[in-house]
């Protein structure tokens, strides 16, 4: 998977790299599944939703360009995978998911696996999470029309939010920086996820 899905794609980042060396990604996929669980494609986890393709968590995480010590929010924790790879990578994490049993398996399992550094929350990501904010970078697993003002509102100067952002078949991944209080905005590779569903979803 590192070498031929991420490496071969252009990710060089070698914390990135390392941290998807080190993360068992079969204990987040159901378990008939496991066999599959390193392929090229995102899998299904349940609740009609998805663990995304690999290369797809490893350019949002590399677009976050993280050192070590961040606060980084997560919208749509899913199965848990992405939360892990940042909890590998950041300072800390804020984990937030809409359905309680996702988020409840997630935290199990990054509980099991002695992750520290992650909290996870139930609600409506689209609206941030206010109480730890802001946020050194924020990455939205799930697609949506335009960014959350929310989450821009809730993003530390010099931090980064990497989302999809387009219809409800077809986005671009997006960068959005705050520099000096203005917003920088990039458009990255063309992507496919769950609609992100909430007030400003
Ligand atoms: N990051 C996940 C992983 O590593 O498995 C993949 C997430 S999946 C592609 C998108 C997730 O976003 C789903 O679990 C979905 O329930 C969640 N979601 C959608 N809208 C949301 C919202 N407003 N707030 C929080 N989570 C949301």
């Amino acid at each position: 998977m590192v070498e031929f899905q991420l490496k071969e794609r252009g990710i060089i980042d070698k914390r990135v790299l390392d941290a998807f060396r080190k993360v068992p990604r079969h204990l987040f996929v159901p378990e008939n599944m496991q066999a599959s669980a390193y392929d090229d494609f995102a899998m299904p986890i349940g609740s009609g939703q998805t663990i995304s393709q690999p290369y797809m968590v490893a350019i949002m995480t590399e677009k976050l360009a993280l050192k070590g010590e961040e606060k980084v929010l997560e919208v749509g924790t899913g199965s848990g995978y992405q939360a892990a790879i940042l909890c590998e990578l950041a300072g800390s994490v804020i984990s937030i998911e809409r359905i309680k049993t996702l988020s409840d398996q997630a935290e199990k399992l990054l509980k099991d696996m002695d992750y520290k550094n992650i909290k996870f929350v139930v609600g409506d990501g689209t609206e941030g999470h206010k109480p730890e904010a802001p946020y050194d970078g924020i990455i939205v697993t799930a697609a949506c029309p335009t960014p959350p003002p929310p989450l821009i509102d809730q993003l530390a100067e010099g931090g980064r939010l990497v989302l999809p952002v387009g219809d409800r078949y077809l986005q671009n991944l997006t960068i959005i920086r705050k520099i000096r209080g203005k917003i920088e905005a990039e458009t990255s590779i063309g992507c496919m996820f769950v609609p992100l569903i909430g007030r400003c979803g």
